[in-house]
């Protein structure tokens, strides 16, 4: 099993960095011994194979060594993202059944009426809370202080204590929730199977080696930060240099002084280190091999102008919390091609299926809904069974995502959903964004279908100005815009009204949220 794996890349490299967190310093050897004793911990505390544990921390070299350690026991973690609110939290803990939340004091506070009995070990004062249904009458009751056996687990591990090694690899390591672009969350069981092969896809694809660096600056509750960057890193016996939050100038400052050799972002980090750049002086980056970007798509003018900066093509790749990583951009910087995610990874198969209902395979070159086989796709939505039927022909799993091939490499157009059909054509909005773009008024657009009594859907935008002082007319801009497009684009594709926005709304990990916009904008007065 995956833990299996870990342990043995510790013992190799048992004296190397391992991670360098704000000013502290993890050995292999340390950090496997962290997940030694918190697995211990979590055995005391009757956590057995399969039970669900939420890990609900700030990020840490901890909330890691705890993530390990509950897939070292064989039970399944449940990283939550710590910007939920308290409703969202305990939907979660309820929706897995969770057996165990570990948590800090002041996150546990916020919570009130979890639906179920659960253990809660509060990570910071060492304490055990037991909640029963509803709220404990006196919750001082119910507080178990776990100091002492943390400092003798930490001196001595319990006699007898050895890791589980009877998980198999088809059990289910972790439920990631989805970011719920596209609607409510859904737990997708990954088993220690799915996260093996992606973890050995990424390994020979980037080319990861003990010599790697890593710069992570990303959230750790995410598939991208956790699954790619982490676990890639602590796989390759590679070093991590981790910060608790990413900023422009830091990063800057640590890829030259730490020697990076690998960093990995999603597009709206790119974007802010491309506005912090220093235009004037090139960075030193002589030991950086590969910038890595995912999560949502990087714009063509994002790719120029940070090759312009430092010399290297961002290398994007594309995957997804059901999936992990399904395709790569090539490693050779000259076969990178920006707006294609790249080709199929190692083991995973992808193709493209028509549109209607029998799932034929199309051609190159036509545009479908994504489809994905290999050891990669996960096992199921948990207690979903019809959404999991749903979401698969066969083997295949059907990711939502509109795209295309050519010549083997996938390009996106966008989310299944998000197709506009206005008067019987289909409209691709990442099309019409693209073009909206260029304009040198644009910052950045979204474009999304309204409800039209004639059209089935009209075409609208929503864009944010590259300088919002600007002292133009919205009407005025709509018919710039109007026209820019006009002049590249069938009309029906061009949008029929332009809405000035601020800022289009993103989620943690710089996801546009579509439905968000739209539902604001069909709020607005005309
Ligand atoms: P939900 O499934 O709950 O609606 P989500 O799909 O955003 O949310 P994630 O699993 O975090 O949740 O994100 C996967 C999606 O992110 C992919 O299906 C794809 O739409 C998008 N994505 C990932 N990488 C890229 C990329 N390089 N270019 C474009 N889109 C990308
Ligand atoms: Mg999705």
């Amino acid at each position: 099993n995956l833990a299996q794996l870990l342990s043995q890349t510790a013992t190799q490299y048992a004296d190397k960095t391992a991670i360098a967190f704000e000013g502290q310093i993890w050995t292999y050897r340390d950090f496997d011994r962290q997940v030694r004793i918190y697995a211990a911990i979590l055995q005391h505390l009757d956590i057995h194979r399969g039970d669900r544990v939420a890990v609900l921390m700030p990020k840490s070299v901890e909330f890691l060594c705890m993530h390990f350690a509950i897939l070292a026991i064989g039970a399944i973690a449940l990283p939550l993202n710590p910007d939920y609110r308290a409703a969202e939290i305990v939907y979660f803990l309820t929706d897995s059944s969770s057996a165990l939340l570990i948590t800090t004091s002041d996150r546990f506070s916020q919570l009130q009426d979890i639906p179920i009995a659960l253990k809660v070990l509060l990570h910071d004062t060492h304490k055990l809370v037991n909640v029963g249904l509803g709220e404990p009458a006196n919750i001082q009751d119910s507080i178990i202080d776990l100091a002492t056996l943390f400092t003798n687990f930490k001196q001595n591990l319990p006699d007898g204590f050895e890791l589980d090694y009877a998980t198999g690899d088809d059990d289910i390591a972790m439920i990631c929730y989805t970011s719920g672009t596209t609607g409510q969350p859904k737990g997708a069981m990954l088993s220690h199977r799915n996260l093996i092969a992606n973890t050995q896809a990424l390994y020979k694809a980037w080319q990861w080696s003990d010599r790697d660096r890593l710069l992570h600056v990303l959230p750790l509750f995410h598939v991208h930060g956790l699954n790619v960057a982490a676990l890639g890193s602590l796989y390759a016996g590679a070093t991590m240099i981790m910060v608790e939050k990413f900023q422009p100038q830091q990063t800057w400052q640590m890829l030259e002084s730490e020697q990076c050799t690998l960093f990995m972002a999603v597009p709206t980090i790119y974007q802010l280190l491309i506005n912090g750049a220093n235009r004037e002086t090139k960075p030193n980056l002589d030991k950086m091999r590969i910038f890595i970007s995912g999560s949502a798509p990087l714009s063509d003018r994002q790719f120029h102008d940070f090759a312009e900066i430092t010399g290297f093509p961002i290398l994007e790749r594309y995957g997804m919390t059901e999936t992990g990583m399904n395709a790569s951009n090539p490693i050779m910087p000259e076969l990178r091609i920006p707006k294609s995610v790249g080709f199929p990874l190692d083991g995973v198969e992808i193709r493209i299926a028509n549109q209607d209902a029998d799932h034929h395979s199309s051609g190159d070159s036509q545009i479908g809904e994504v489809l994905i086989r290999g050891e990669n796709i996960f096992r199921g939505y948990w207690q979903r069974p019809a959404q999991t039927a749903e979401a698969f022909t066969d083997d295949w799993f059907h990711t939502g995502d509109l795209g295309y091939l050519d010549n083997g490499r996938l390009y996106l157009v966008g989310r299944a959903k998000e197709l506009i059909i206005t008067c019987g054509f289909n409209v691709y909005p990442k099309e019409i964004e693209n073009v909206i773009d260029r304009h040198e008024l644009v910052k950045e657009s979204a474009v999304f279908g309204l409800p039209h009594a004639n059209f089935g859907e009209k075409v609208v935008a929503a864009i944010a100005l590259r300088d919002d002082s600007i002292a133009i007319e919205q009407s005025e801009i709509t018919k710039i815009i109007i026209k820019h497009c006009k002049q590249e684009l069938a009309s029906y594709k061009c949008p029929k009204q332009i809405f000035v926005v601020s800022a289009l709304p993103r989620n943690a990990m710089g996801k546009l949220q579509k439905h968000i916009l739209k539902a604001s904008i069909l709020m607005k007065p005309d």
